[in-house]
């Protein structure tokens, strides 16, 4: 492959370069979701998903007086389905906002502008408009960005890297000290131990958070992650619905890390947005009433009963997706409290 001929020529590279060219390649290439695909988003499971989400936008949005010009963003919006159903949602509160995504893929945005039609994209954040108020959300976009891993050996602490052994790729310490880049309360950790950070999951909410603190607006980012600091890691490719090993796949299978939204509130707070709460995604739904959109779409549609409910327990139960994905609520000073975070 392209990346063993490069590693073979220059050296091993870091597990964040890796992750990055891996993802650039495989999104750059594909359509990855659904049944046919590699993996199987919130949105796609059934459209409750993105009706919530509009829901929770119209809500705060009304909560806040109904600013008039106001944009939305969906960062890494896949086929634009969580768009779509939010928008429709929001229509119906009398909301209807422009439309901005933040997406890399070709394939992707192609996809996208089929089922929404022309919209506005950004290949990053730092374009988005800087004269409106904000409504942003990001279905697993964080876990896609590039984490850097320092692993503790014999000679301190290193860079995790990407080397070669004969034709398979395989991880390797860096050769150059790395102490310095580890958190102190971690430096004491067992050989062997591994750290891992994310700075471009960090800049990305470092700049929504402080674009909503100074245009308004408010923003959910949903994923699968934890709240307190933890070792190991947490690097996972998935490709046809199975775990595969990360360092055999490259840019043929879905690249993630866990989110630490431990961190990311830090950072939200930092850069002078509230932090509305951090729920877990079962209870987050439930409360902004999932259960009664679920028995209203059976009531419409008794056929789909079956299947609607089987969509409302992946999204909500703990053994699905309701613990282990979490979403994050953020909004400007003077925004009001967000729905579904206990406050
Ligand atoms: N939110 C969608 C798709 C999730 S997959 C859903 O829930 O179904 C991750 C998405 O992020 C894809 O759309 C991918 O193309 C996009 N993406 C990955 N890395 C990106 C980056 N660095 N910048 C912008 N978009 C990115």
């Amino acid at each position: 492959t392209r990346l063993a001929r490069l590693i073979a020529a220059m050296g091993p590279i870091s597990v964040a370069h890796y992750m990055a060219e891996c993802n650039a390649t495989y999104y750059a290439a594909r359509d990855p979701l659904g049944v046919s695909g590699d993996f199987i988003t919130a949105p796609e499971i059934s459209q409750m998903f993105g009706e919530m989400v509009g829901v929770w936008l119209a809500d705060i949005w009304a909560r806040a007086g109904r600013p008039t010009r106001v944009c939305f963003v969906e960062l890494g919006a896949g086929r634009g389905t969580l768009t779509r159903d939010a928008l429709w949602v929001m229509a119906r509160f009398g909301l209807r906002p422009e439309v901005h995504l933040v997406e890399t893929s070709r394939v992707l945005r192609d996809a996208q502008r089929e089922l929404l039609g022309d919209v506005v994209w950004h290949d990053d954040p730092s374009t988005l408009p800087n004269d409106a108020a904000l409504l942003v959300v990001g279905n697993e976009f964080l876990d896609a960005l590039p984490v850097r891993q320092m692993v503790k050996t014999e000679g301190g602490w290193r860079e995790r890297m990407v080397g070669l052994d004969g034709a398979r790729l395989v991880p390797v310490a860096g050769d150059r000290p790395m102490d310095a880049a580890v958190p102190d309360a971690m430096r004491d950790a067992p050989l062997g131990a591994i750290v891992e950070s994310c700075s471009a999951a960090v800049a990305v909410v470092d700049d929504l958070a402080r674009r909503i603190a100074a245009q308004g607006g408010a923003a959910l980012f949903f994923d699968y992650g934890y709240g307190d600091a933890q070792m190991g890691s947490s690097l996972q490719a998935v490709k046809a619905h199975r775990k595969v090993d990360p360092f055999v796949a490259a840019g043929t299978a879905d690249l993630t890390a866990l989110v630490d939204f431990g961190v990311l509130v830090e950072v939200a707070e930092r850069s002078g947005a509230r932090h509305l709460g951090t729920a877990a995604q079962g209870d987050w739904l439930q409360a902004l009433g999932i259960g009664a959109r679920a028995e209203a779409l059976i009531a419409k549609a008794p056929e789909q009963a079956a299947e609607i409910a089987a969509a409302l327990h992946r999204l909500t139960a703990d053994e699905e997706m309701g613990s282990l994905f979490k979403v994050m609520g953020l909004a400007g000073v003077g925004w009001p409290d967000g729905a579904g975070f206990g406050l």
